[in-house]
Parts: structure tokens; sequence; C-alpha cells
């Protein structure tokens, strides 16, 4: 890290006024309930149903408690196949279900799963597709929506990263039999720790509310259920940070444009590609690092540590998921581990800082050039 200068982190979280929270916080413990299914997670039910459009939706402790617990509510418990190059979350939330990811490869573009690959590694086990809008970006939601519909199984997509990203019109959260929100604090909108699960075609809320809490019905409590709930003071703080989502996604549109104009002066490095019926990646910013710079993600991220930037690898090293069954060779991922790098993005980012993070890519690749 540069002496005297602050670190760039990847993300920062989108914090409101703390005294907008303080307030909330302090209805909250004055009410004296502070968990269990009470009136702040069904109020962030119904504000996050209503900017989607979506009435069947329910919150729970986590983004990766939420693909859990879809899994359950979808019966996803036997092959489930998965990307090979995904956060791992995904894949892991598929196993603590009860099922067994089958890594397939993604598209070399988008970076998500290859429709043609899932299709080929469809058995008469395979009992769902769990696939993610890679860094907000759509996944073929056309070609696997038709795949899962003639192998008569779910599709469940992961779009942990995908708050305020628009799909032909339409919240891309609405596509798949389930999709699955994250709300971590390094999320667009974020209720510090949380989830969501949300359903078009079926109506599976009612199951995750069980499922979230031990599986409790009134013939027994289920023995896929668990404890996931969402506790009222992390609803009370989501609520909040919701009302500013919306001037977060303008400014991380400014961000983003700010950004494709400083890349273009980095012929090796590209923003990686966006499905052309959405509108701008608001999630994160991918590049894609050419391949014959002498020097692979991880190397990048590493280096660019000590110009005090932080980026991440997020299919390679710490982040990549073992002991996954394949179906076939997954090159597209394989690639992808080496070239691609998430650089920071978060709406509050300065100009300078925006500069900074190029000017440290470039010193980056010329130390390099010079050392070879
Ligand atoms: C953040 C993220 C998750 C995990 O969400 P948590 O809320 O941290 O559990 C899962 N999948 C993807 C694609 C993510 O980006």
């Amino acid at each position: 890290m540069t002496a005297g200068r602050d670190v760039i982190v990847t993300v920062r979280p989108l914090l409101p006024p703390v005294e907008k929270l303080t307030t909330a916080l302090a209805e909250v413990f004055d009410s004296g309930v502070i968990t269990n299914d009470g009136p702040r997670v069904r109020a962030l039910e119904s504000l996050l149903s209503a900017a989607l459009g979506m009435e069947d939706l329910a919150v729970c402790a986590s983004g990766t408690t939420a693909i859990q617990l879809a899994c359950c509510a979808l019966e996803m418990t036997g092959e489930v196949l998965v990307p090979a190059a995904a956060f791992p979350a995904a894949a892991q939330a598929v196993l603590r279900a009860g099922g067994t990811p089958i890594a397939v490869d993604i598209e070399p573009t988008y970076l998500t799963m290859d429709p043609a690959a899932a299709a080929a590694a469809v058995t008469p086990r395979t009992c769902g597709i769990m696939a993610v809008h890679t860094f907000g970006c759509p996944a073929d939601v056309d070609a696997l929506e038709s795949l899962a519909a003639t192998a008569g199984i779910p599709l469940l997509f992961d779009g942990a990263a995908c708050w305020g990203v628009r799909f032909r019109d339409r919240p891309l959260l609405s596509f798949g039999d389930a999709s699955t929100l994250s709300l971590h604090a390094t999320k667009l909108t974020h209720s510090v720790e949380g989830g969501a699960v949300m359903s078009r075609t079926r109506s599976i809320s009612d199951k995750i509310r069980r499922l979230r809490n031990f599986g409790s019905t009134p013939d027994g409590a289920l023995a896929a259920g668990t404890n996931a709930r969402m506790s009222e003071l992390h609803a009370a703080v989501g609520a909040i940070v919701l009302g500013e989502a919306g001037a977060e996604i303008s400014r991380r549109q400014a961000i983003r444009r700010l950004y494709e104009d400083g890349l273009r002066t980095l012929p090796w490095l590209e923003p990686c590609a966006f499905r052309s019926d959405a509108a701008s990646n608001i999630g994160a910013f991918p590049v894609r690092l050419a391949p014959d710079t002498g020097y692979d993600a991880e190397q990048l991220s590493d280096a660019l540590l000590r110009y005090g930037v932080h980026t991440r690898a997020y299919f390679a090293g710490r982040y990549r998921i073992h002991a996954i069954a394949r179906h076939a060779a997954t090159p597209h991922a394989d690639a992808a581990a080496r070239s691609i790098v998430c650089l920071p993005f978060w709406g509050a980012m300065t100009s300078q800082e925006v500069f900074r993070v190029i000017e440290a890519l470039r010193a980056v690749h010329t130390g390099h050039r010079a050392a070879r």
C-alpha cells in the first residue's frame, strides 16, 4: 500500500444518516418485539414486493440461506445444475439444502450458465437448475426457461447482486420459478445481513416463511426447516436503506461512465459485456484482462493492493469451490478464473478514487512489462 493514502475498498456499504437509523432502532426496542416474524419484517417484505411488483416474496437471514430455502421449497434435492464459475454460496447452498450440485460451464461473453452445456448435462436424475445472474448480468433466461420447461424441472436464479437491474422492462428478479436476493451490506440495497426469495409462477413465500422458522406447521416441524429468520432490527435498517437505493443507482451509473472513459486508455482491460436488453450494470464492475498480459486476475489483484486498491478475482483462489462434480470440462469457467476482476464500485466513490484505480491499473501493467 502506498503510504499516506487511504485504501480504496471494493465496496462501501450504503449508509443512511445515522439519525434515521437510531430513530427506527429505538422504535423497535420500544415495541418490545425484536425478532420472530414481527411487523418490521412484514413491512420490509411489502416494500420489496411493491418495488418489484411481485407479491410472492419472503425475506430471510442472508442471500445464502435464501438459496437454501428456495431449493427446499422447489424440492431441488437431487442433482442440481450450477454454473462452474460463480460465487461459492450458490453451490454451497444447494449442498446444504440436500441437493448435489453438478457444475456446468459458463458462456465466455456474459459469464453466466451456458444453456448448451446445461442441456448436455441434464439426466433423469436432474431435479433443478440453479443459474446465477453473475455480477448482476442477466443469465440467458429464455434458453434456460425453455430447457427447464422441456425437462420438467424448476429453474432458480441466484440474483444476489441484482437489485435495481431491469431486463426487458421487468425486474430481473421476476424471472424463473423463483429468484433469490442478498441484502448483505456489500450489495446495492441491504439490511446489514439478509436475503429474500421471490417467485412469480409459484406461490413459495408461505413455504419459505415456514422453512425459515424451523419448518413449523400446525402438523409438525418439517425436517428441512432451519433458523433463517431476519430480525426486526435488520428489517428496520433494510427499510431505511431501501429508501436510498434509487439515488445509489444514479450515482453508480455515473461512476460506471467515469470508469468506462478511463478504461478506454487501457487497451488490455475491458469492462465485461452486459446483455443488450438490460439497462447498465449497477451491481458490480467486472473487467476482463487480455490473455497476453503475462499476469492473471489474482496476480493483478495482489499487485493492486500495493497501490492501496482492493479488487476481487471472484472466480479464483479463495473463492474457488473445490470438490464439486463437473459434468464435463469447463474451459470458459477456467478462463474466467484467470481473467476476471471486479473493480471497486459503489455510489459514493469520488472521481478522484476512480482515477486512482485507473492509474494503479496502468502502473501495475507498466511495471510488469518493465520487469519482463
Ligand atoms: C453476495 C452473494 C451471495 C451471498 O449472499 P449473502 O447475503 O452474503 O449470503 C450469493 N450469491 C451471489 C452471486 C452473491 O453475489
